[in-house]
């Protein structure tokens, strides 16, 4: 079997070259081909020497994920819908903004968690991605964007994991992709312009302060253990207190002074007036001291199963009205990419009856229904 050099970050490339013989800086040589120049092919990498391209192509690929369909939206979005075998799809979402471009990534087909509003949740988990299929889909859409762009530099100056999966679920993969991304001879994104969203994982929030501290995102939906617990299920095992406690100390050795929390607001379910003021006290007093923190309130992308409502736009800004009367710096996400299903909540929805994706699948059945979720800001 060859090994998949997308799997690597850079120090594991360094040590897969020394296992074939080669010195560490070959390695930075091969890495920058790959990541900075999007080259798959060895032939191409004109500054590596003969020998040991002849030796990498006996041993080791770079392996893209085959693309399902593109979809583009009128407002610039696009959506990449990537096979990742067995029956199993995942997405990506591309979302140009003025001074940025942030691509939203993928770390599981499906997902364990099970929230209630979240249709990945619904599905069910089917495997964890590998470090080269997370890696593939920021791969992908850089080197397609600068190509479709002339473009020579960065396209891509912000990743967000919060496409589908828990991406602290699948720890052991995430973390050399992240450093993929962070490497100035990789992908180059800034610690701060790189967020990991998670539902609470409190072991590896702690392991990612060690590990790779980049932006972290929390995924909060209620301000009580009670309301939590029926939302975002995690909760029964790592509660609110301890959340909160997991929060601070990942404040030491984030890049950012603060911690954003994402708050689905759902009609007549958590986004009451005393929700907020919950939420306000949570914030306050719920780790023994007050957390720095920043809301993003989502409107919720509706799916059949759920039973669960939208809350009004309305009800959304007297919501963020309340938590910024108190200090606490609050967005509204904007649905972004809604007509080709690429908002939040959206991802990879009944692939199965799109007769337009059927037409260019490679194969068939791609088993995901109904749709998952993603996220895309900062
Ligand atoms: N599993 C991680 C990251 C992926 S989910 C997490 O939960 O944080 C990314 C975000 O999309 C989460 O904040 C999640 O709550 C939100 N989300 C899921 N389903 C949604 C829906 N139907 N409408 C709006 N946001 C949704
Ligand atoms: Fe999983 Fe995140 Fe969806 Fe919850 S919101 S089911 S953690 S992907």
């Amino acid at each position: 079997m060859r090994v998949n050099l997308l799997d690597f970050d850079r120090d594991g490339l360094i040590g897969h070259c020394i296992g074939l013989g080669e010195k560490p800086f070959r390695a930075t040589q091969l890495f920058r081909w790959m990541h900075q120049r999007g080259v798959a092919d060895f032939s191409h990498m004109t500054d590596l020497a003969q020998s040991l391209r002849s030796k990498l192509s006996e041993s080791a690929h770079v392996l893209p994920l085959p693309v399902i369909s593109q979809h583009e939206s009128a407002d610039g979005t696009l959506k990449w819908l990537f096979d990742v075998g067995d029956g199993n799809a995942i997405e990506s979402v591309f979302i140009p903004e003025d001074d940025r471009g942030t691509l939203c990534v993928s770390s599981q087909a499906g997902c364990a968690v099970g929230c209630r509003f979240c249709s990945t949740g619904h599905q069910g988990f089917s495997r964890n991605l590998s470090t080269a299929e997370i890696l593939a889909q920021l791969w992908h859409a850089e080197h397609f964007l600068r190509r479709r762009q002339g473009f020579h530099e960065r396209v891509i100056s912000n990743v967000v994991m919060m496409g589908m999966g828990e991406p602290l679920q699948n720890y052991h993969a995430l973390v050399p992709a992240l450093r993929a991304m962070l490497d100035d001879h990789g992908y180059g994104i800034s610690r701060r312009r790189l967020t990991v969203s998670t539902s609470g994982v409190v072991p590896m929030i702690d392991r990612l302060a060690q590990d790779c501290p980049v932006a972290l995102a929390v995924s909060l939906h209620a301000p009580t253990d009670a309301l939590r617990d029926s939302l975002v299920p995690i909760n029964r095992k790592y509660p609110l207190v301890e959340l909160m406690q997991a929060c601070l100390r990942y404040l030491d050795a984030a890049p950012r002074d603060f911690i954003t929390f994402e708050y689905c607001m759902l009609d007549g379910v958590n986004d009451q007036p005393e929700h907020a003021r919950e939420l306000i006290e949570l914030m306050r007093h719920g780790a023994g001291r007050g957390v720095s923190a920043k809301f993003n309130l989502i409107p919720f992308n509706p799916f059949p199963a759920s039973g669960l409502r939208r809350s009004d736009a309305r009800q959304v800004q007297d919501f963020a009205n309340r938590l910024q009367d108190q200090g606490f710096v609050t967005t509204v996400r904007k649905t972004r990419g809604d007509d080709i299903d690429a908002a939040c909540g959206q991802l990879a929805g009944d692939v199965k009856d799109r007769t337009d994706v059927g037409k260019r699948m490679t194969r068939t059945p791609i088993m995901i229904s109904p749709s998952s979720q993603a996220h895309h800001d900062h």
